[in-house]
Formats: C-alpha cells, structure tokens, sequence
C-alpha cells in the first residue's frame, strides 16, 4: 500500500477528538485528549499533519495520534486510517484561507520598529494604575516602556500606522498586517509589555489583557493576515549582567515588577509559563551562567500539574548543568512579585 498522508483533522476526528477554532497560520486547536486538558491546548497542524500538546507535550504525526488513542500498532492504525478517511474530499477551506507566514524580521530592527511604536502610544492612567499598584515605580513604568493598546481605527490608532508605515516596512514583524493596501495593527483591550532579550533589544510584545478572564496574557501577533507573522514566546532577561546569577520566573511583568522590588541588583529571566522552556538552552549557552535561583509561582506546591513542569525544569537545567536553587514563601502570596511587594509594604510600615 502505497503511504498516503493523513490529514490530521481527519486523524481526529476518528479519534473522536472534536477541534475547535483555527489557532492562526496553519493549526487549529483542540482539546487534549491524553492530558484531559479542559483548555484546547492540543495544536493540530494541517499543514505538516502533526499534533502537539501545549500542556502534556504530547506529539505525534495523524497515525501515532490513532494509534495511541486506539491502542494498536502504527501499521494498524495506518491501515484503519487509510480506510476511514475519504480522500477525495476536497481540502479544507482551511488550506485556502491561509495566508503563506512572512518571515521573521531579525532582532535589531524588530526592536528598532517596536521601540518607536511604543514611543508613539500613551500609557491610559487605568493601566499606570495597575502598573504602580502591583509595586512598579514611576521611574520604572517609563524606562520599561509600558504602553496602552490603541483603539482600533481611533486617532492614535491611525496616526501610529500611518507614520510608522511611512517609515518601516512592518512585514516579518509580528502583530502588524496589511489590508487593502493599508497596514494595520491586532488589538485588544490592555496594555503593552516589551518583552527583551539580554542586550534589552524587545523582542516581541504581550498585551496584558484587561477583561481577559482565566487568559491573562496574550502576544501581539499576526499569523495568518496578509504580511503577518507569528510572535514566538521568547524568554524576558531583565537586567543582565556578565557572571549574574539570575532568577528564573514566569511572566515577563513580574520579572519586570520583581526585578525592581529587590533591593540589591538583580537578574531575572522569565518564561513565558512555568513549562515554557523554549529556547531556555540556547539562551543559557549564550549568557554562560551555572548557577540559578528558581522563583515560580508557590502554586508550584499544591497544583500537580504546575509541579510537573517544574520538575521538568529541574531535569533540563541538570542537563545544561546549571545549578538550581529553589525559591520558597509563604504560599499567602503567589509570586515572587507578590511577596516582594509584602514585604516592602511590612518594613513600610514598621519604619
Ligand atoms: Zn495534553
């Protein structure tokens, strides 16, 4: 028998698997049915027909995802497959309504476009507000360059893309796009938070949402529009310095909060979740440090899950070699930022 591929939303929906909306580029979400996942973290990949759990790390190609399910063997799974699935329908409107993905436009001038956009916005006082009530101070609101996402198509808005498209050529940097010949950026209600890499060149942003319920956090991103692109979840150093010895946290606010809430200088680097270790190898390759303070959030301790990844953390991080020491608090308070923030509030008041 010749090998034919098998869509993966096909694999699926064999399976059982119902998928929900289609995540952006290619991949359509679903939710996990090896985790159990009551999110849809589960990306399904129509264009390489593979499968990956955002929360398990589950993956696998359409016929491992069968055959697991069923419990039977590849070449069974193939067989079954390739019986059950009608490959004469037609593809997906899927496949037509994608957008092929702009490639990435390097660091520097991501940064250099970013730096100015931001400039370019205002910071609503709701959101300093928020900003200064989590701890951050004046100085450090600015410095990190925290900005409101403009209303769509409103005066900033529009003054924003039209001098920054004068001035730049925004494809290959994600979260802008164009339309009818005209660019445009995604928006939300929330503010901007710049995420940096160690020389502090931003690298993407993270619009923190305002009304976002259980999803807090989300990035600028424009995969799947015309000269959109992806944002990846890149990794927030705060305050690098040759020979640190920086604390590792998730969340890139609240290593900006935590960073500046510490008393002596110190280093953080955040993931964008506890079980995001994306890219954490190389970045420690290049920053050549072998020693580090694991700062997540306490729930570490009572969620299983949350204690998986960080368990995970621990075993790549004695691969790389790097030695970890944790970071425990009262568990009244769940981030580092939280309990720095109490701490400053009780000497406050004892002084
Ligand atoms: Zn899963």
């Amino acid at each position: 028998m010749a090998y034919v591929n098998i869509p993966i939303l096909q694999a699926a929906a064999a399976c059982g698997i119902p998928h929900g909306r289609n995540a952006g580029g290619a991949e359509v979400r679903a939710k996990c049915p090896f985790c159990q996942d009551s999110q849809p973290r589960l990306y399904l990949n129509t264009a390489k027909n593979v499968f990956h759990c955002q929360r398990c790390k589950k993956s696998g190609n359409s016929i491992t995802l069968y055959a697991e399910r069923n419990g039977i063997s590849n070449a069974a799974a193939y067989r079954e497959l390739a019986e059950a699935v009608n490959f004469d329908r037609p593809p997906l409107p899927l496949y037509n309504r994608i957008e092929p993905e702009t490639a990435m436009k390097p660091p520097e001038e991501r940064s250099r476009i970013y730096s100015d956009f931001l400039q370019m916005l205002e910071l609503a006082p709701k959101h300093r507000l928020n900003l200064q009530n989590r701890g951050l101070d004046m100085c450090s609101i600015e410095r990190n360059l925290y900005r409101s996402v403009p209303k769509k198509h409103g005066k900033l808005y529009s003054k924003a893309m039209y001098e920054l498209s004068n001035k730049y050529d925004l494809s290959g940097v994600p979260g802008f796009y164009r339309k009818n010949s005209q660019w445009h950026m995604a928006t939300s209600e929330g503010f901007f938070i710049p995420v940096r890499d160690a020389q502090g060149l931003i690298q993407g942003l993270q619009v923190r949402l305002d009304n976002g319920g259980k999803q807090k956090y989300k990035w600028f991103s424009s995969n799947g529009f015309p000269g959109g692109t992806k944002c990846a979840a890149f990794l927030h150093v705060v305050n690098w310095e040759m020979g640190a010895k920086p604390f590792v946290t998730e969340g890139s606010l609240k290593a900006d909060i935590a960073c500046s809430l510490m008393e002596q200088d110190a280093c953080f680097i955040a993931l964008p979740g506890v079980g995001s270790t994306k890219g954490l190898e190389q970045l420690i390759h290049e920053l050549g440090f072998s020693e580090a303070t694991e700062a997540f959030d306490m729930d570490k301790e009572t969620n299983p899950e949350v204690g998986l990844s960080v368990q995970r953390f621990y075993r790549l991080m004695e691969e790389i070699g790097v030695n970890v020491q944790p970071m425990r608090w009262n568990p009244l308070y769940k981030g580092i930022d939280d309990m720095l923030l109490a701490r400053k509030e009780s000497e406050r008041l004892a002084a």
